[in-house]
């Protein structure tokens, strides 16, 4: 159903109704609350648009109007996936920025979007949904040794390589 907008749950009789009063019945019900920002950038004029996202450039993630402001992560208005794996690319993108800025050279990194999600799609199986401001950039196909990947070494490659900033790939 269309612009099913969640109003209240019957757990008991599994029904599910909307602003409009129509019902689905469900078997397991997974809903997703509204996403918006913090209150924080609402209340600052000139910070954030409507949603309360920051107003931000999509690729060199300086604030529309404040230059002294980038924003990286979830806060941004980017139109890309709200992920620890985009806020990582972000943030090196950032980083490269702000030291040309203190080396006095102009910036060249620029985010292109990149966001990056595991997807497990079978007991030993998996791929990765990879994609960007353009287009998917993914490889479809599910295989073990991307399982292999995501449940065996990405835990060790987050915290001993990604966190440490090891790693920028
Ligand atoms: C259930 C779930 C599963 C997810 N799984 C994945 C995944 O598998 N892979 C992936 O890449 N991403 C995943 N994500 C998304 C990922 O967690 C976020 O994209 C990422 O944490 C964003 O990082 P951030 O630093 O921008 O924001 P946050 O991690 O939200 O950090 C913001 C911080 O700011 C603090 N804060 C807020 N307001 C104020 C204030 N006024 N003053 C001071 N501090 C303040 C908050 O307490 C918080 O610590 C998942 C998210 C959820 C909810």
């Amino acid at each position: 159903m269309r612009d099913f907008i969640p109003a209240t749950v019957d757990g008991e009789g599994a029904v599910c109704t909307d602003m409009l009063g129509r019902e689905i019945g469900f078997d397991l019900l997974a809903v997703v609350p509204s996403h918006g920002g913090e209150d924080i950038i609402n209340t600052s004029s000139g910070l954030g648009d409507p949603s309360g996202w920051v107003l931000c450039n999509r690729t060199t993630l300086e604030h529309r109007e404040f230059d002294n402001i980038s924003v990286v992560g979830d806060a941004a208005n980017f139109p890309a996936g709200k992920t620890a794996s985009a806020a990582r690319k972000q943030a090196h993108v950032l980083a490269d920025r702000i030291a040309s800025h203190i080396l006095g050279i102009v910036p060249r990194e620029e985010y292109d979007g990149t966001t990056i999600c595991p997807i497990l799609t079978d007991f030993g199986k998996a791929f990765f949904a990879e994609f960007n401001y353009e287009k998917s950039i993914s490889d479809p196909r599910d295989t073990f040794a991307k399982w292999y990947l995501h449940v065996h070494l990405l835990k060790r490659l987050y915290w001993h390589y990604i966190l440490p900033g090891r790693f920028f790939g």
